[in-house]
């Protein structure tokens, strides 16, 4: 099969590769029927993920048709359409029996690590991908959901959700704000919406993406460019701050904005994934009572969404704004490594 493959820093390559087996009877085989690229690909092809190593094939995200099942898996069969979660869960240890998938004790991959596709083993950017932990890591993809709407579920939506909204306590009648217009803050834009907020805005330096978000939800847009754009996000709110500020960058200086935004007794809700240590003010923070939460998704919400998108309540499709043959994924990954001239949020690939 022909497989997207990682060849250390700076290197990948659309090759042949072998077909990947059953290698335990809690697998199954999924012939890919529309995957997508990452934030976090090109993270690893920046060589700043170095648990990945060369030889890997990328992809944590898509949908596809079950093609060979392992020989304990009874609740799914051939021919099954299925969303692809980004975390592999063995929905047997203590962590998955807390619905904290993320840090999945199964001995696949790293024990502890739930986000093993496309970074400990193979992933989804190939015709065909094994699937642990089936059962538990994959969902039935329903009719009217079609499967590039489907593949928003594997990763931005339920990261959004999950470790913005949900674990900054979202609740009616909030002012949220957003730092970060790409796919990940547009779902955490997107999900805020469903717990009734008063004010969602939406920050970042792109003037076409805070534009952009104001059709997944966002009531106001400000430019942090603007020198004074923390004056802008407190003229939003009675002056005191927002209730839930989500960092959805992934760098010190957005964490830090947040923490300077954000009203006592708030939220501030870390989504981005972090290359470095990030300074503290608790000689100020300490007696503001907020709550600051971070993780890596869970997709223990996956389903719950997946509901939701399919009545329509989150527009899936709003992600999507480029589309490629699962062959031209060269191409696309061009198109989606310069985004701000493109204008790409996500792409998908078609086999
Ligand atoms: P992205 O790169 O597409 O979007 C980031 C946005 O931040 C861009 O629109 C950019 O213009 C904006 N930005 C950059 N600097 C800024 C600044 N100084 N002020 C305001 N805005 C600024 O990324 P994405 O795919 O949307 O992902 C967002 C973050 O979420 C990344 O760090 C990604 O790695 C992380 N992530 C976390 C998890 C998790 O489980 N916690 C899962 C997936 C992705
Ligand atoms: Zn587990």
């Amino acid at each position: 099969m022909k497989a997207l493959v990682y060849d250390g820093p700076g290197q990948k390559s659309w090759e042949d590769v072998p077909n990947p087996v059953i290698m335990q009877p809690t697998d199954v085989i999924v012939k890919i029927d529309t995957t997508t690229i990452c934030g976090t690909d090109l993270h690893i092809l920046k060589g700043d993920v170095p648990t990945v190593t060369p030889g890997r094939i990328l992809g944590h995200e898509g949908v596809g048709t079950i093609v060979e099942l392992g020989s304990a898996v009874t609740s799914l069969k051939v021919g099954d359409q299925v969303i692809i979660s980004c975390i592999s869960a063995c929905g047997h240890c203590d962590f998955c029996k807390q619905g904290v998938f993320s840090h999945c004790l199964g001995a696949e991959g790293a024990s502890g690590i739930g986000w093993i596709l496309g970074h400990l083993i193979d992933g989804t950017q190939a015709e065909y991908v094994r699937v642990p932990y089936a059962e538990t890591s994959v969902y039935l993809l329903p009719k009217g959901v079609t499967p590039r709407q489907g593949a928003m579920l594997s990763d931005i939506l339920p990261t959004g959700h999950e470790i913005g909204v949900k674990y900054g306590q979202v609740k009616a009648g909030d002012v949220v704000a957003v730092i970060g217009a790409g796919p990940v803050g547009l779902a955490a834009i997107a999900t805020a919406g469903l717990y009734g907020p008063s004010r969602v805005i939406s920050i970042d330096l792109d003037a076409n993406r805070i534009e952009q978000a104001k059709s997944f939800g966002a009531t106001d847009a400000v430019n942090s460019g603007d020198e004074d754009w923390k004056e802008q996000v407190l003229a939003l709110t009675d002056g005191l701050g927002v209730d839930v500020a989500i960092e959805a960058v992934g760098i010190p200086l957005t964490f830090t904005m947040c923490t300077e935004i954000v009203r006592p007794a708030g939220h501030v809700a870390n989504v981005g994934v972090h290359g470095h240590p990030v300074e503290l003010a608790l000689q100020d923070l300490w007696i503001s009572n907020v709550t600051i939460s971070m993780g890596l998704v869970n997709t223990n919400t996956l389903g719950i969404l997946l509901k939701l998108v399919a009545q329509r309540k989150i527009a899936a499709d709003s992600f999507i704004s480029h589309s490629f043959k699962l062959e031209d994924i060269l191409e696309a990954y061009d198109v989606f490594g310069r985004a701000a001239e493109t204008k790409a949020l996500k792409v998908v690939l078609n086999a």
